[in-house]
């Protein structure tokens, strides 16, 4: 038998951190606090998922800004 697996990558907008202006694209736009969840597929089936990056995400020109485990609590509690 044949076992079809593999990952997907999904990414979730957490709360938005209102408009600031980006460092990467210098346009002031609404940014997010983001999650990207990894998970392993099998038979396209997600099976185990999990928090692979923490980040700020600018929706203008897709930059994300990794951020620690501690410093995206501080701000989604903020
Ligand atoms: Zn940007």
């Amino acid at each position: 038998m044949v076992i079809v697996y593999g990952t997907k990558k999904k990414l979730k907008i957490d709360k938005s951190l209102g408009h600031k202006m980006c460092p990467n694209c210098h346009h002031t736009t609404e940014q997010a606090l983001a999650r990207e969840k990894t998970a392993v597929t099998i038979f396209y089936i997600p099976i185990v998922g999990w928090v692979s990056k923490r980040m700020i995400f600018c929706p203008c020109c897709g930059e994300s800004r990794k951020l620690t485990s501690a410093e995206y609590k501080e701000l989604k509690n903020a």
